[in-house]
């Protein structure tokens, strides 16, 4: 990865996890650079396609671009954080991340965004009153 895109789309991102929002600096291993539609379905490495995101939501995400909702079993698209507006698809509920759309709750399930272990990180952070940040 190029060093300036790389260092753009940290910043783009606000330093934090496009997809559960966690921010850099209160995990130990460094973001990684996602490719929202993975190369393997003919992503590009273009800054459009790239996104920031957390080593636990990179890992289970992998190279779906898609998932079943949990409500309504129907297959939808991910959450897709260079083209759909975050706000519109997720909000927090205490530690709980929820989804208020189809791909909110699929994008969750699939990234187990509100595992206990992530949950219990999130719980802490909110005690101390540094999460979550101003949500975009
Ligand atoms: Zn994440």
């Amino acid at each position: 990865m190029d060093a300036a895109v790389d260092k753009m789309v940290r910043d783009r991102a606000l330093n934090r996890c496009e997809y559960c929002h966690m921010p850099q600096p209160f995990y130990s291993e460094r973001f990684q650079i996602d490719h929202v539609v993975a190369r393997q379905h003919s992503g590009t490495s273009e800054a459009i396609n790239l996104a920031l995101a957390c080593i636990d939501c990179n890992l289970h995400k992998g190279p779906n671009i898609s998932s079943v909702d949990p409500v309504t079993g129907t297959r939808v698209d991910l959450f897709n954080p260079r083209s759909d507006i975050w706000v519109e698809h997720f909000e927090w509920a205490g530690v709980q991340l929820v989804g208020r759309t189809a791909m909110g709750r699929a994008t969750i399930r699939l990234l187990q965004i509100n595992s206990p272990r992530r949950s219990v990180v999130r719980e802490t952070l909110m005690e101390e009153g540094v999460f979550p940040l101003d949500d975009r």
